[in-house]
């Protein structure tokens, strides 16, 4: 009955992940109208629990219609005027896109560049904050996918308030993860994407937006320059009006409620700490195996690692040989690190120590393949997890 010929992967690259059984169910249920009450309590239910992931109690807080990207269009076409001051962290591919975008809007961007591997200081965001005046919004990514950075932000919101900006934060490979505390962090606008830790296939970008980005929002001087994603036409149909102003990706409504009740059932904390777990069972494989890191643990991200390819590997044959004799997905690097490292993540249902285990054999046996021989990283891979008190 059905022609389409799809291959059975195991993604665990930076995105997208592997998609449970019950999310890929729930995205075959038939479709309903956007108007329909039965769907509406279902953009409902979504925008509660999506409120319980961000760990925020912000009203408008809802999956905007498009990949993660679509969320951080529409953060800086709403956040922005032209001619404002916009501070965008710029530590890695993710960075830098931040930048790309909030200086197409005509914003005055101030980057604060970061090397590769690195993260970005509370001293230095003050520096620059001191250094510019007026800055209207910083821009920063939680989780840079690009490098495997973790980016702290405590304190920040204080220092970003007291100046009257706002803070806008990337969690694309975060939310879902590891803790982003939209509330307890003081963050303003916080975006994200369905594919990475929420465990559903690409497609919707949950976002959240504080009471400070609203008055901003209420208080521009030129109408938001994007028709599809100014966020008070979008407002009315989340809201009481129910007015319609684009059709929902219905059967992607589906899939992001199940994938978030999947994270409930299981438990925020639990899920973070599963996250932490299968991602610190595979540095010690990998440590085991004599590859290198790309990032200090202090600083690592466990959604996403990032390890450094051997001298003498070919970074693609390699890749090649995973996905063509195991099925498996990784990625490689973006930008200075474009052959340089792979990226594997460890999200959503990809956080599973099997599949840790089974990468580890297949990328030993395709280092081989290239004539590089490493020990194994199974017992090591094994032993750490065992320790964690998750086996
Ligand atoms: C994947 C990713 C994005 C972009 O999301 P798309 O779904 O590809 O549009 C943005 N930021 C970060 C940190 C990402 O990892």
């Amino acid at each position: 009955m059905d022609k389409l010929d799809v291959p059975k992967r195991l993604l665990l690259g930076p995105g997208p992940s592997p998609v449970p059984e019950r999310v890929r169910h729930a995205m075959a249920k038939p479709l309903l109208g956007h108007m329909d009450s039965a769907f509406l309590t279902i953009v409902d239910n979504v925008q509660d629990k999506l409120r319980t992931v961000f760990g925020t109690q912000n009203p408008l807080t809802f999956p905007v219609s498009g990949t993660g990207s679509a969320g951080m269009e529409t953060s800086l076409v709403n956040l922005t005027e032209p001619g404002d001051v916009v501070v965008v962290v710029e530590q890695g591919v993710f960075g830098q896109r931040l930048a790309d975008a909030a200086g197409r809007l005509g914003a005055k961007v101030v980057s604060i560049k970061v090397p590769f591997g690195e993260t970005c200081t509370l001293e230095t965001l003050e520096h620059t904050l001191n250094e510019h005046s007026a800055v209207k919004l910083v821009a920063v990514v939680k989780a840079e996918t690009s490098t495997g950075v973790l980016q702290p932000l405590n304190g920040w919101a204080d220092r970003v308030h007291n100046r009257g900006a706002l803070l806008l934060v990337d969690a694309v490979t975060a939310l879902g993860g590891l803790p982003v505390e939209v509330d307890a962090m003081g963050l303003d606008v916080v975006f994200s994407g369905t594919q990475k830790c929420l465990a559903a296939p690409p497609g919707l970008a949950p976002m959240t937006v504080g009471r400070r980005a609203l008055d901003r929002i209420n208080r521009r001087k030129i109408p938001v320059s994007s028709w599809y994603f100014d966020l008070a036409a979008i407002g009315r149909y989340l809201g009481q009006a129910r007015a319609y102003h684009h059709t929902a990706p219905i059967s992607m409504f589906y899939a992001l409620d199940e994938a978030l009740s999947l994270i409930i059932e299981e438990g925020l904390e639990e899920t973070w700490a599963r996250h932490r777990a299968v991602a610190s069972s595979l540095w010690a494989g990998l440590d085991a195996m004599g590859l290198k890191l790309m990032v200090p643990e202090e600083h690592r991200l466990p959604t996403v690692t990032t390890v450094q390819v051997p001298e003498g590997v070919d970074d693609g044959r390699l890749r090649a040989y995973l996905l063509d004799h195991y099925n498996i997905e990784i990625a490689g690097g973006l930008g200075p690190w474009a052959g340089k490292i792979w990226r594997i993540g460890v999200m959503g249902q990809g956080a599973q120590v099997s599949h840790m285990m089974t990468l580890i054999m297949a990328l030993r046996e395709a280092l081989d393949d290239q004539g590089v021989s490493v020990p194994s990283g199974l017992s090591a891979l094994q032993d750490s997890y065992r320790k964690r008190g998750r086996g």
